[in-house]
């Protein structure tokens, strides 16, 4: 745990809206304590924090010593941007972020896998995310690594229910009728996990799987939906194909990954379905962000030409969901190539302000409204109570998201 801290920075963003100049962000034992003005009523009362429990080791250099009210250490930030600390809602932390990592991923004995799941965690950390959700890894892997002090804490699906054959398959989690649909369901409750993934269509990085065609009949994907509601799991879909989108929306999934709308006739994004996700609230989280510089693999863009798809057409899909009412969350699809590695998520939000998205809202993609959708109640905010993970970027937003400054997790410096 931290000492006490001061952070203060010149623009801060709470994870909903950018505060007012001069706000001060107090830290106790990992905690935010208090968000308010340096000498203002905020900081007064509640600066010696409801967990604080007496002097802990430092571990953070000491920045610039200036008066600030009950701190050991005073951050101070001029011309910096002090935001949560990001949350990429879709990762793959069995994956190395390397070509082919998908198909690779069943090769690892559990020592590499281990390895790879902490390289991961630790780009992630480095490009300020401090809270990650994994949609799909091999035998339950990541389960271990939901609270490493010092990593982003995982929130965890398992391997994704698929169909035998079906998109990532080898991952471990196909099922075939309804007792191994119970069974599956019964084994994520056992474990533990955080929500339940379904791959509810056929997928680019899966050979021989089907994009445009749903891969479960309409009741198998309703029993799997019903099973994990009634265990208080909740549900996300990956469908790129718009029959797979349509029929997770009707079975009552809480979210669809990519959201790609695919038919064999192109990209098929109609206001009725638009309509069907933004009054259900749905959670769309478009896995849009590809590394500055990077191509996607030769198969990976041969594929995406050959369904008429590019990054751009997709921020604009994703934008044009957002601007008509859908509830929009940042990931990465992060760690299955070397264009989208973990810690890539800075670029899917600046995507979205490309595509249209405002930054305060894409921001919030990636920290308040990804907290809400993975379930992590105390973070992804800036607010008294609120674990103090936190991250400071220099230069103009959302570009410099990607290069940032300092990253504090639960009050200590992370990486610089
Ligand atoms: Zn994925």
């Amino acid at each position: 745990m931290g000492s006490r801290l001061a952070v203060r920075a010149e623009r801060v963003f709470d994870g909903e809206r950018f505060l007012p100049e001069g706000t001060v962000v107090l830290v106790d034992d990992g905690r935010i304590t208090s968000v308010g003005p340096a000498t203002g009523p905020a900081s007064g009362p509640t600066a010696s924090g409801p967990t604080a429990s007496g002097p802990t080791t430092q571990k953070t250099p000491q920045k610039t010593p200036q008066e600030t009210p009950q701190a050991d250490q005073v951050l101070d930030f001029p011309g910096g941007t002090l935001l949560p600390g990001l949350i990429d809602a879709h990762v793959h932390l069995c994956c190395d972020s390397k070509e082919g990592a998908l198909d690779r991923l069943a090769d690892h004995d559990p020592t590499q896998q281990a390895q790879v799941i902490e390289a991961g965690l630790r780009r992630q950390l480095a490009a300020g995310v401090t809270a990650v959700r994994d949609l799909g890894d091999r035998n339950f892997a990541t389960q271990d690594w939901r609270n490493r002090e010092g990593l982003p804490k995982v929130a965890t699906a398992g391997p994704p229910i698929t169909i035998p054959g079906g998109h990532c398959w080898n991952m471990g989690g196909a099922v075939s009728g309804v007792k191994q649909i119970r069974d599956a369901i019964a084994e994520r409750v056992d474990r533990g996990v955080d929500v339940v993934k379904i791959m509810g269509s056929g997928g680019i990085n899966t050979q021989g799987t089907d994009v445009y065609s749903c891969q479960f009949s309409d009741p198998d994907l309703r029993l799997i939906v019903d099973l994990a509601h009634a265990a208080n799991l909740p549900v996300t879909v990956h469908a790129h194909a718009l029959a797979a989108v349509e029929q997770a929306v009707d079975a009552g999934a809480d979210g669809i990954e990519h959201c790609t709308c695919l038919t064999p006739d192109g990209v098929r994004l109609s206001d009725r379905l638009i309509h069907k996700l933004s009054s259900r609230n749905i959670a769309v989280c478009p896995t849009i962000g590809v590394m500055p510089g990077m191509v996607p693999p030769e198969k990976i863009r041969r594929l995406l030409a050959r369904y008429g798809l590019s990054v751009e057409a997709r921020a604009k899909d994703a934008a044009t969901m957002f601007a008509k009412g859908v509830r929009t969350v940042s990931g990465g699809d992060s760690g299955i190539n070397q264009g989208k590695p973990h810690g890539v998520l800075p670029w899917s939000v600046a995507g979205l302000v490309t595509a249209g998205v405002p930054l305060v809202e894409a921001l919030a993609s990636a920290t308040s409204v990804a907290a809400d959708g993975c379930g992590f109640a105390t973070k992804g905010r800036i607010r008294p109570g609120f674990d103090a993970d936190l991250v400071v970027v220099d230069g103009d937003l959302p570009a410099a998201l990607g290069r940032p400054a300092t990253v504090i997790i639960n009050g200590n410096i992370a990486a610089r």
